[in-house]
């Protein structure tokens, strides 16, 4: 493992500068950064997470304002900017001349975001210009939300990581495509669907529109069956590991351990707690995990994605 821990911001962003690979914290996960005008180093983030060369980064702004660089922005867009921002909403814009190609994944259009993270715009206003990051797991896998996860994902294939402890909202940003007449939800995420004005269901051309969306993600190492009753799931899966709410765990007897993860039962609870669950289950040594099915609706539709992503090539049982 050679990465190193940081803990300065502008340290974080002078080997961001001297070409290296850090990882930082937002308020939904850790992110991949690159410096946008290396491309040598923007092409070793597709390369240290084994991400497909089809889909695009998200370009990450210290300030609102720093967004006007690299898009080209409309009234509706620049009003979901002056409400959403900072915070976890990406918009999908026609990029401005000069954005590298590789950021775009070859598309005309470039994704932006300012987190909501104090930690984060030090860096990235310390960095001097947009910083290219996916989340800094390896592909399919899922998000990390620690800086140890990190390490645990990458450590062997970056340089540092800027520690800002765990994330507080535990999902990705709410990907919306803002440049054309109709606003189009391209990923559930934290910012709900329904305070966007939007159902809480990606667009159906989502795969053309979003070509990353197509891959495996958020997937552990071990199957995940998502099911409608817990004790039923398992009654049919013996050895699995559980993830459940508090209520359901106190219904059902079970206690927090290596193999049941007991999350709090309200949707921000659940988000926040979700991917580090499903690192701790896969290392519990049983066959798979079971999960419930969330109602798909507010931040818990986000949740509910992942868990159905993660569990995608799992039979969805009982
Ligand atoms: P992540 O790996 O979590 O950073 O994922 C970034 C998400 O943003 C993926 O779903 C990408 O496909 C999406 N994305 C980034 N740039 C674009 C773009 N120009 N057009 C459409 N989707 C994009
Ligand atoms: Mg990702």
């Amino acid at each position: 493992m050679k990465a190193r821990l940081l803990s300065d911001p502008v340290e974080a962003a002078r080997w961001l500068r001297q070409g290296r690979l850090v990882a930082f914290p937002t308020e939904t996960v850790y992110g991949l950064g690159a410096d946008a005008a290396d491309e040598r180093a923007v092409a070793a983030v597709y390369t240290a997470k084994g991400r497909p060369l089809d889909n695009p980064l998200i370009l990450h702004v210290a300030e609102v304002g720093d967004a006007q660089a690299v898009a080209v922005w409309n009234e509706r867009a620049l009003e979901l900017a002056r409400r959403f921002w900072p915070g976890p909403l990406t918009l999908v814009l026609p990029a401005r001349p000069g954005v590298p190609a590789a950021i775009r994944a070859g598309k005309p259009t470039v994704a932006v975001r300012c987190p909501d993270h104090d930690l984060a715009r030090a860096f990235l206003a310390a960095a001097g210009r947009p910083v290219p990051a996916p989340s800094a797991n390896r592909s399919g896998r899922p998000s990390p939300t620690t800086a140890a996860a990190v390490l645990e994902e990458l450590g062997d294939r970056i340089d540092a990581v800027l520690d800002g402890g765990p994330c507080r909202m535990g999902v990705e940003s709410t990907v919306v495509d803002a440049s054309g007449a109709r606003l189009r939800l391209l990923r559930l995420g934290a910012t709900p669907a329904e305070d966007l004005g939007l159902e809480p269901r990606a667009d159906p051309d989502v795969e053309g529109l979003s070509p990353g969306t197509r891959h495996r993600h958020y997937a552990p190492s071990i199957p995940v069956h998502v099911v409608d009753d817990v004790e039923a799931g398992l009654r049919s899966h013996p050895d699995a590991a559980v993830l459940c709410g508090a209520s359901a765990a106190a219904r059902l007897g079970l206690r927090p351990g290596p193999a049941v993860c007991v999350l709090p039962d309200d949707p921000a609870g659940r988000a926040a707690g979700l991917f580090d669950a499903l690192r701790r289950l896969e290392r519990s040594g049983r066959a798979c995990i079971v999960a419930p099915r969330l109602e798909p609706a507010g931040l818990d539709a986000a949740t509910a994605d992942r868990l159905r992503r993660a569990s995608s090539g799992t039979r969805m049982d009982p």
